[in-house]
């Protein structure tokens, strides 16, 4: 019926790409083709969409699928991938991880998951792993983007939560964006704020980035402040708020705990302007400019991504603004509050099952033993994990030191794109049990596997997304299953059950996600206001049908005096945060320059991100031919002076190096970037004639409260390559 109606009048779904969510028509032509379209009553989009959602249809097809399930198998004295049946796979599987875990324990296994995956999956995944395997080592590639943020908010507000919403982007009269291309990584976002600037000039646009991006075309004002020194500056605008009266005394005093520990921190180092500019390599003028503006407009909204995530003090970043806010009492209210833009469709929506390893579903926590109790209750768990596993950089550690035997990797890629990439090859080449679940047949990851499994892609799979705004959105089947690729909620019960447990009987998403929402109501006496703040309760008991129909909306769901459900737009309008006592904290925030200094030997510092028309590491976005044109190829980008420094021209093949690997990408300028500083983007694989993974030369250093790695910060050096 889904296919029938796709072909008839389009299927209503949600981009797999960033963390906007914005709503998708897809239109299955006669011929196979899909049309893509923006959904106008999505409340993200509106209709619109950026040039990687339009692209769409061209990404669908089955050029390079893994199509069937494959083992390595041995053949005199060869070894080769080969077909299998999905009956072999699935045992292969059980029976590797059983043993594994009988002969080493539970934290001998583990699964590196993603936050492509659909919410139905992930909490699939961390059921499996944290109430019945009985270990917490299941991670995230969302653990590379926005830990820190999930960390900070749990340090302010006592649980992950993300106060504000979009139109509170459209509403302020004064948008900071902090650490973020907008106009490149959330470019419908950026769309939102260009439409409002227009109609309203006197809204200000502050971008606070090291590179000169996109997003600084729209900018009144524009800080390149030097890479790392984020907390030197808000630690500054604390201390100026606090000194011209524009703090709010009832705000603080009635809903706020730690003022004077934050203030005196921020005091130590950045009570003296000049002092703070120096330290971030700004002008004083433009830094007074932006702390003035900052004081002088109620409605502000800071909107912060990787630039302020991936760093080795990324935590203390995101407290440090958000100490602001809280100073002033902009938070909670229309057009106002810190606000962190997730960069993958699904990194929210992980966030609510508890797809991180140091978390629990439904906003618990691993370390509470109240709330272990709670989830083991409701899933009548036999063997709950009791301590949190392993995060991202340390999982592929414990794998190189034989601590974990056996990796269960699922929609992610890490060869290409965690940190020391080249350590995580080593650790994959050494495990004894690498299982992929994959969408694509070759991937760099993939050549590790000794088990592949064939999952079902965008279009094809059926369940829930949440965006940077809470907002719930469906993804929907508009195509059939290629080959024999299945629904990855639906693999791992099959192989839960082949391990011998019970309570993985589902035959449909809707039946995953009512018990999501039953459980995100199950909670008793646990933080203070949690179940106000986080619950899908509204959503539970939904059947096929009422699944299918459901309508985009922003968690918490509130039934109200008619009985009628409904979303929630911001939180903390009472001023009621999910601490015990319902007070928000001050975090004092110590600035810290990134771990690793710049020397002779590595004198430039390597700053990684995105392009405009790709995504992640391009197994998707790469079979476009439009989206290749924008930027065809990998290459660093450096500023004119230090090419010529160092011996390199534009549009020559330089050798960049670290010291954890090296990669070879053509020389540009133009992108804005600072002397000292390059950048290189995040897609290129090792698939190309040349290994263009910038992931080899990352420093694999994170930040001590999050785990967040440090992307944005490794000292390299670069030369004219030279074919040996
Ligand atoms: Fe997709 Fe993000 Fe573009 Fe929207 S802005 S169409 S969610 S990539």
């Amino acid at each position: 019926a889904g296919q029938l109606a796709a072909r008839q009048h389009g299927t209503l779904t949600t981009c797999p790409y960033c963390g906007v969510g914005c709503g998708v028509r897809a239109t299955v032509g006669g011929d196979g083709q899909v049309d893509i379209a923006g959904d106008e009553s999505h409340a993200s989009n509106a209709g619109r969409l950026c040039v990687k959602g339009s692209a769409l249809g061209e990404t669908v097809d089955l050029e390079g699928r893994l199509l069937h399930p494959q083992m390595l198998v041995e053949n005199d004295g060869r070894q080769s991938m080969q077909r299998v049946s999905w009956d072999a796979a699935l045992d292969k599987v059980a029976h590797g991880f059983r043993s594994i875990v009988e002969q080493h324990g539970p934290d001998a296994v583990a699964l590196y998951v993603s936050g492509q995956l659909l919410t139905e999956d992930y909490y699939i995944a961390n059921k499996l792993m944290k109430g019945y395997i009985g270990s917490a080592n299941i991670d995230t590639n969302s653990r590379l983007c926005m830990s820190s943020a999930v960390a900070g908010h749990k340090r302010a507000f006592g649980a992950d939560l993300v106060p504000v919403c979009y139109e509170d982007l459209e509403l302020a009269d004064l948008v900071v964006l902090v650490g973020s291309n907008t106009a490149w990584c959330h470019p419908i976002l950026f769309q939102r704020i260009a439409r409002i600037k227009e109609t309203r000039p006197q809204m200000k646009l502050v971008v606070i980035d090291p590179r000169r991006t996109a997003t600084c075309e729209l900018a009144d004002l524009h800080l390149p402040l030097k890479a790392g020194s984020d907390v030197w500056l808000f630690n500054g605008l604390l201390s100026f708020l606090a000194r011209h009266d524009a703090a709010d005394a009832g705000f603080v005093e009635a809903h706020t705990n730690g003022l004077a520990a934050a203030l005196e921190a921020a005091e130590a180092d950045c009570a003296d302007l000049a002092a703070v500019a120096k330290s971030c390599k700004l002008d004083p003028q433009d830094l007074l400019t932006f702390y003035e503006w900052f004081a002088a407009n109620e409605k502000v909204v800071t909107a912060f991504s990787q630039g302020v995530n991936q760093s080795s003090s990324g935590t203390d970043k995101v407290n440090s603004i958000i100490n602001c806010h809280l100073l002033t009492g902009r938070i909670g209210k229309e057009g106002m509050g810190p606000f962190s833009i997730t960069g993958q469709p699904n990194a929210m929506g992980g966030r609510e099952v508890g797809g991180l390893a140091n978390m629990l579903a439904a906003h618990m926590e691993l370390d509470n033993p109240r709330h272990r109790q709670t989830v083991q209750d409701f899933w009548q768990a036999p063997r709950m994990a009791e301590r949190p596993g392993l995060k991202a950089v340390d999982l592929f550690q414990a794998i190189e030191a034989g601590r974990v035997k056996a990796v269960w990797i699922i929609a992610t890629n890490p060869v290409v794109s965690l940190p020391d990439a080249d350590q995580v090859q080593r650790a994959l080449a050494k495990c004894e049990l690498v299982v992929v679940s994959d969408i694509i047949e070759k991937t760099d990851t993939n050549a590790f596997a000794h088990v592949l499994l064939p999952a079902m892609g965008w279009g094809e799979k059926d369940g829930t997304v949440t965006s940077s705004e809470r907002r719930i959105s469906r993804q929907r089947a508009f195509l059939p299953a290629p080959g024999e690729a299945r629904a990855d909620w639906q693999i791992l019960c099959q192989v839960a059950q082949r391990m011998g447990y019970a309570g993985f009987d589902f035959s449909a998403a809707h039946q995953v996600f009512d018990e999501h929402a039953r459980l995100s109501a199950f909670r008793n006496g646990d933080a203070f206001g949690l179940r106000r703040m986080f619950n899908l309760a509204g959503l539970s008991g939904l059947g096929q049908a009422a699944f299918d129909a459901l309508q985009p909306v922003q968690w918490p769901i509130v039934t109200t005096a008619s009985g009628e459900k409904q979303g929630t737009a911001r939180l903390f309008a009472d001023g009621r945060f999910a601490h015990a006592d319902g007070k928000a904290r001050f975090v004092a925030t110590v600035p810290r320059a990134p771990r690793h200094a710049t020397d002779s030997e590595y004198p430039l510092s390597l700053n990684t991100g995105r392009v405009r028309d790709q995504w992640h590491t391009m197994t998707r976005t790469g079979k476009s031919p439009k989206l290749a044109d924008h930027v065809p190829e990998s290459f660093v980008d450096m500023h004119p002076q230090d090419a010529l420094l160092y011996g390199v021209r534009e549009g020559m093949l330089a050798r960049v190096a670290s010291r954890w690997g090296s990669m070879v990408a053509r020389v540009q300028h133009g992108g804005g970037i600072a002397r000292g500083s390059i950048f290189v983007p995040i897609h290129w694989n090792g698939q190309s004639a040349s290994d263009a993974r910038v992931g080899a030369l990352v420093n694999p250093v994170v930040d001590p409260v999050s785990g967040e790695p440090e992307f944005k910060h490794t000292p390299v050096l670069v030369e004219e390559f030279r074919v040996a």
